[in-house]
């Protein structure tokens, strides 16, 4: 099912810190699947955060470049960031029509639960790094509105 995107700087669901997922049972599962879809369902979409979807609960996906399989990360937490970082142009699908260059590490390090509930750990950089750092802003309240 598409979800709908909730949307604004003011949403109180957006500012919230989200919960952590404690167990993965089948409405989380059909939670990602959901957003799985949405994100499929525009090519604008790259990245989702659950809480843009109504659920305050530290889920993300993201599209993974360039073969566009969608990475879905439970419980994500940033392990190493770079101390080089790289000042780029960002929207969100949760404020549109807002652009707003965003200053983020170049290269992090990343874990957190698949799916299956096995931990995985990528280190990435680049488009995909960046993509990663929003989406987990997202999951403590934070908008790039508050970063510029
Ligand atoms: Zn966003």
């Amino acid at each position: 099912m598409i979800l709908k995107i909730e949307k604004g700087q003011d949403n109180p669901i957006l500012r919230q810190k989200a919960k952590k997922v404690k167990e993965i049972i089948p409405d989380i599962k059909q939670l990602i699947l959901d957003m799985i879809e949405t994100i499929k369902s525009n090519s604008n979409n790259i990245g989702l955060a659950a809480p843009q979807i109504g659920y305050s609960l530290r889920i993300i996906a993201v599209k993974t470049l360039p073969d566009e399989s969608i990475l879905v990360l439970i419980n994500p937490e940033i392990k190493k960031k770079s101390f080089r970082k790289e000042i780029l142009k960002e929207g969100c699908l949760s404020l549109p029509n807002f652009f707003a260059p965003v200053k983020r590490s170049k290269e992090i390090t990343i874990q957190g639960l698949n799916p299956e509930g096995q931990l995985i750990k990528i280190k990435t950089k680049g488009l995909l790094s960046r993509i990663l750092q929003h989406e987990i802003n997202h999951l403590d309240g934070v908008l790039i509105c508050d970063k510029v």
